[in-house]
């Protein structure tokens, strides 16, 4: 199977160059040439275990790579995940379900793709005779699945900048504390836009980064929305056959990511209800599904801080389908939207999603109520996608980070606070992090003084 961008402008390439490339140099992002139709493959898949499941659906799109190689890359990816299902569902009452997406090593759904990035950087080290020198930057919870899926890999660094002083202390610890010598924390002065703007600083010297075979971290890499369409099928296929063509995926989103892999999936013959786009205050997408206005806002930092996003990279993954594949249309588009900050679709079509946005003022109240109705505590993320849930129809929510990571938010709601054993364990163990500026010379020289 080849891939294309969506600006049209990159020639085809195989699964393991997209995954390498990242970004395609036309500026768009991957999409698989044509979607396959899996309906035919449903009734074979029904039973099968997560990683089994992965492998199965992976290996649809990683041709290139031989299902020998590619098995062990699956297993691998999922053998840290602390619940047996790996995205076990609990049902809270009749028609209502929750796919907990929080059981691997940092607690957050990111954990599902970057793991398995993680794999397939480690075996385009071996592939290739190369090391790889990953850098990103982060708000909190990307930075700490990206560390998680190199941990100690042979062949590969990662350093991740972070505003410091401007992430929690369990998300700082969860990146700083590892124990690990091929990871670096850097924490950087300024926000978050300061460590974001010195990173392209970086990768924009491109001399820099061919030296060092630098790679990025971020959340456009195909291997990570594929690797996201998984848990969708996997709890597809775990509904009771009348449930299945009716149900509703509720999605917290910012980056249209994690919706945009239950939507593709929905395009290749899984014939999955509809979604629903639930976003905290920062809520672009919001208003582009109910008023077919795409415009930026400022961000406004909220109790659910992995969606404060203004910009949702994953979009346009879905425009190019939407302005019906043409690569001409997306490229004008983005145009207008970076010269603007903002464009209008007179025929914006739904697409059978629905959306929803919750302001900070009403994520305690919906914490508390979901707890008294089910019984069930929700963090911050996905207390969202419990605004406006009326009855009447099939749904599962998905829970995209476990309440004990939010331990402050939890307890002032319900007056518990949730605990997990392996931020407990995080809380004796050092931290270790490299205070820097927030400029190119000072990265480049830490990197040029610890890359592999
Ligand atoms: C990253 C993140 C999200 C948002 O994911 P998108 O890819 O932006 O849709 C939601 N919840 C948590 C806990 C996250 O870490």
């Amino acid at each position: 199977m080849k891939f294309i961008s969506t600006r049209g402008q990159t020639p085809p390439l195989g699964f393991r160059d997209a995954v390498a490339t990242g970004l395609a140099p036309d500026g768009g992002l991957f999409l698989p040439e044509t979607l396959p139709d899996l309906s035919g493959r449903l009734a074979g898949w029904a039973g099968l275990g997560y990683a089994d499941l992965c492998f199965e659906f992976m290996r649809v799109f990683a041709t290139d790579l031989p299902a020998a190689t590619l098995r062990p890359l699956v297993d691998q990816s999922y053998r840290g995940f602390e619940d047996p299902a790996i995205a076990p569902l609990r049902p809270l009452a009749p028609g209502l379900q929750v796919l907990e997406l929080f059981h691997g090593p940092t607690l957050a759904f990111k954990d599902f793709a970057l793991q398995l990035l993680g794999q397939l950087y480690g075996q385009q080290c071996r592939d290739r005779g190369e090391t790889i020198n990953v850098l990103g930057a982060t708000s909190g919870d990307t930075g700490a699945a990206a560390i998680h899926g190199l941990l100690g890999r042979p062949g590969t660094a990662i350093f991740i900048l972070y505003p410091d002083g401007r992430v929690s202390p369990l998300q700082e610890r969860q990146m700083a504390c590892t124990g690990a010598d091929n990871v670096y924390a850097l924490a950087v002065e300024g926000t978050f836009d300061d460590a974001q703007a010195a990173l392209k600083e970086v990768f924009g010297d491109q001399a820099f980064r061919t030296a060092h075979r630098l790679s990025a971290v971020n959340s456009i890499n195909l291997a990570r929305v594929l690797a996201q369409c998984v848990y969708y099928l996997y709890a597809w296929l775990r509904l009771p056959a009348a449930e299945r063509a009716d149900v509703e995926f509720v999605v917290p989103t910012g980056n249209f990511g994690n919706v945009l892999a239950g939507w593709l999936l929905q395009q290749m013959g899984v014939p999955i209800g509809g979604f629903r786009i639930a976003t905290n205050q920062n809520d672009i997408l919001y208003r582009l599904f109910t008023t077919g206005e795409y415009r930026v806002a400022d961000v406004k930092p909220s109790l659910a801080p992995s969606m404060d996003i203004q910009v949702a990279s994953n979009f346009e993954r879905f425009l190019y389908y939407r302005v019906g594949r043409d690569p001409a249309r997306v490229r004008a588009v983005m145009e207008q939207f970076r010269a603007t900050g903002a464009c209008r679709f007179s025929d914006w079509d739904h697409a059978g999603f629905t959306a929803s946005r919750c302001d900070d003022a009403e994520i305690p109240g919906i914490i508390r109520r979901v707890h008294r109705d089910y019984g069930y505590v929700t963090d911050p993320h996905t207390a969202c996608a419990f605004k406006d849930l009326t009855p009447g129809r099939s749904r599962v929510v998905l829970a995209t980070a476990s309440p004990a990571k939010f331990p402050e938010t939890i307890r002032a709601a319900i007056g518990i606070e949730p605990t997990h054993p392996a931020l407990e364990a995080l809380k004796s163990r050092p931290v270790v992090k490299h205070r820097l500026r927030a400029a190119k010379g000072p990265i480049q020289d830490f990197i040029a003084a610890h890359a592999v």
